[in-house]
């Protein structure tokens, strides 16, 4: 059920286009900042719930960012996997087709799962409007995602809390849920950093390491496999879950709702950075907080990618792009970690106090 409150959402829809078979979502949230700034997302489960969720925590993140726009989401129901890729450019045409409503004048959209900028081509190319998204190719004028921005600023949020949490980052070991943009930025900058990745995980399971897990290696088996599960060395009899991987750190970076609060009790991890959207609950994220375990919500520390989005939507370029991310996301994860140490609060209470009170002072 869609939770309505002071902030948001202020409008909700539901796209259909049966010649294609296309089922869509679009939830903005808040405009009081800009136009509602969020990815598109095209998996089988994606539903207005979800959307809606997602599209509050794109309000937060830009108002924590002090981005001038507001928070929406959008999605597309399709298995990405088993459709041909002629299906779903027709699928991401008619959903174009459908948002030009709102697009790009109150919606503005970016790559999410199973997307990237070959989409956003098409999305321009049938809205007929530059500013219909960011995430576009080079090409365009655009900063893909494909630089790597979310999983640079992942990163860098991971530098900052590792120190609040105790671990020196070159010693630390570091599990990491998903092996797609998010997931494999972060691994590549945390293993550049000198952190042993020892388990990463794709949608066809989870490969454990104790020695580390070589990035460049791991990179070229799931370019030519499809799956992170044919590298070698590594077991991939360790566990079924990646939630049960004995680390310091856990990188979450694919799905929603992957810890419920029925997994506190097996989570090893001393530090969590949500990479992914809403991995899990506010309730979860508080009783992490009572049981030590400190977790960065997905709203203060994956802003990397939002951050390009602006970078490009200014006509800004790379190195702009990734001086603002390493700026703000630093910043911003230093604050709310602060902040949790003073108030005895947990990062996510915290995190929306500060975003909370910049949006009713606009
Ligand atoms: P992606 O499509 O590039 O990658 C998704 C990855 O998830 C793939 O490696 C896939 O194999 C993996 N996956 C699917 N099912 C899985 C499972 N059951 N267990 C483990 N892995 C599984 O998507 P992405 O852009 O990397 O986004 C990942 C998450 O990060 C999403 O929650 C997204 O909302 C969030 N996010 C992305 C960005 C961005 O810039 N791309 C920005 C902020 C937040």
């Amino acid at each position: 059920m869609i939770q309505y409150d002071e902030f948001g959402p202020e409008k909700v829809l539901t796209v259909y286009d049966a010649k294609v078979g296309m089922t869509g979502f679009v939830v903005i949230d808040n405009t009081s900042f800009g136009p509602g700034k969020g990815g598109i997302r095209m998996t089988p489960t994606v539903n207005l719930e979800e959307v809606s969720r997602l599209a509050r925590a794109m309000t937060l993140k830009c108002a924590l960012a002090n981005l001038p726009f507001g928070g929406a989401k959008s999605g597309i129901v399709a298995d990405s996997k088993k459709i041909s890729p002629e299906k779903k450019e027709d699928l991401v045409r008619s959903f174009a087709e459908a948002i030009k409503i709102v697009c790009p004048e109150l919606y503005i959209a970016a790559p999410d799962m199973y997307m990237a900028e070959k989409e956003m081509e098409l999305i321009v190319k049938t809205n007929g409007s530059h500013k219909a998204c960011t995430g576009k190719p080079a090409s365009m004028g655009g900063l893909p995602h494909e630089l790597g921005s979310t999983g640079f600023g992942i990163y860098h949020s991971t530098k900052v809390a590792a120190l609040y949490a105790g671990l020196d980052l070159k010693e630390a070991t570091i599990a990491i849920e998903g092996f797609g943009n998010v997931g494999s930025f972060a691994a590549k900058f945390l293993s550049e950093e000198g952190a042993t990745l020892v388990a990463i995980s794709d949608s066809n399971g989870v490969i454990y390491n104790s020695d580390g897990i070589d990035f460049d290696e791991l990179e070229k088996v799931k370019k030519e496999t499809g799956s992170v599960t044919n590298y070698k060395p590594a077991s991939t009899q360790c566990c079924n879950n990646i939630l049960d991987v004995d680390a310091d750190i856990l990188i979450t970076a694919a799905l929603p709702n992957l810890i419920g609060l029925s997994d506190i009790d097996r989570l090893k991890f001393k530090l969590i950075v949500e990479g992914s959207n809403i991995p899990t609950t506010d309730f979860v994220e508080n009783l992490c907080f009572m049981k030590d375990i400190m977790v960065v919500p997905d709203f203060v520390a994956n802003s990397g990618g939002l951050i390009s989005s602006y970078v490009e939507y200014i006509g800004g370029d790379e190195k702009q792009m990734f001086e603002m991310i390493e700026k703000i996301v630093s910043e911003n994860t230093k604050s709310v970690l602060d902040k949790s140490k003073e108030d005895l609060c947990s990062p996510r209470e915290c995190a929306l106090t500060m975003a909370r009170g910049k949006l009713r002072k606009k």
